[in-house]
């Protein structure tokens, strides 16, 4: 069934214990984010028989498909927690990402034994966290619980506002942690791999939280394929349903797309053009890297991916398939999508 996505489980074994290999160098806790592939127990398996441990996920119901799937704690939730529903998390994991004291204090009365909470500091990348210098100040007096145990700090950038680790946000971090005397730091995501191999890792990093550099190879926020690591790792096939020419340039007065968006067209003359059976819906259709040779992706609806095959070798028909490298957002969506098969190998 189409559209499908091909997933390779053997490139994924070595890209973790390429990564396991790299961080147990230099004494660094891997901890494999599964949020990608929706906690699915094949990738929990993959990091688990590769020796990571502890794996994180963003949701709870991707824990309970792990737990059905065989798998158990150590869990870690890593998205702070909403309070209604707090006693699931409490439940279900037993490393808690937080950034509210209120949070703490109401984990210390609901678990029946020790959770470790990492409290979140924001180095400036705005997403989650107390401020860097606000840090001290907020974590201080929840240092004493003995249910909701603080054992460090974490911090990630790269998700909000794109910020890359550097020299002095890392020190931000190590800073609240030593003025509080606490052991564990946790960095996340994969964009602090650029600091590994920057050599400005302080070493007082313990924990690395990776998922987007094992399951694709690459780094969104740092703009790269990561050189030691595979890639084409997950592969998007859909099928062509139309294929005819037509003008480039669409006819008419113009409003907005299906989607609220103004689409700018090149003029290219007439071009030949397929439709495949693939849409916003399923896929980022900007994320989406033709493997084919001379084929561009040309603009979606919720439905239809329009692709210009003009300059393809091979001639495209009816009936066939094409495939693509997916990016993180590319690939999350084709995995949250229910008409996307999904296709484990190895
Ligand atoms: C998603 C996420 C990660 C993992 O990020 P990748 O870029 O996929 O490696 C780590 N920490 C937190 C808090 C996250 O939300």
């Amino acid at each position: 069934m189409y559209p499908r996505l091909v997933v390779d489980l053997e490139k994924i074994s070595r890209n973790v214990r390429k990564l396991r290999e790299i961080l147990k160098e230099r004494n660094i806790e891997f901890v494999g984010v599964t949020k990608l592939f929706m906690g699915d127990p094949k990738i929990a398996g993959i990091f688990r028989e590769n020796g990571v441990e502890v794996l994180a996920d963003s949701r709870i119901e991707n824990f309970r498909k792990m737990m059905e799937g065989g798998f158990s704690k150590p869990f870690m939730m890593i998205r702070i927690p909403q309070i209604s529903r707090l006693k699931e998390v409490v439940e279900l994991t037993d490393h808690i990402l937080v950034s509210e004291p209120e949070i703490v204090k109401m984990i210390d009365e609901i678990a029946s034994g020790v959770v470790k909470i990492y409290y979140m500091v924001d180095v400036g990348d705005l997403r989650e966290g107390v401020m860097y210098d606000k840090a001290a100040d907020e974590i201080k007096p929840l240092l004493n619980f003995k249910k909701a145990k603080i054992v460090g700090v974490a911090t990630n950038v790269g998700c909000f506002g794109g910020v890359l680790p550097s020299e002095e946000n890392l020190k931000w971090i190590v800073d609240v942690a030593k003025e509080l005397d606490l052991d564990e730091i946790s960095v996340g995501g994969t964009v602090y791999l650029l600091a590994l191999e920057g050599g400005f890792m302080p070493y007082e990093i313990t924990q690395m939280r990776i998922g987007e550099a094992a399951l694709l190879g690459t780094d969104a926020t740092g703009d790269r394929d990561i050189p030691y690591l595979e890639q084409e790792t997950v592969v998007l096939e859909a099928e062509v349903i139309e294929i005819k020419e037509k003008p480039s340039v669409p006819i008419g007065k113009k409003g907005k797309d299906s989607m609220g968006r103004v689409p700018k067209f090149e003029d290219k003359g007439i071009r030949k053009r397929a439709i495949l059976a693939i849409g916003v819906q399923d896929v980022d259709p900007k994320g989406l890297k033709p493997l084919d040779e001379g084929v561009e992706v040309v603009h979606a609806s919720s439905d239809h991916l329009i692709v210009d095959v003009t300059d393809v070798e091979r001639k495209i028909k009816l009936g066939d398939v094409m495939r693509f490298r997916t990016n993180y957002s590319a690939t999350l969506r084709a995995i949250t999508s229910p008409f996307v098969d999904k296709v484990f190998l190895g």
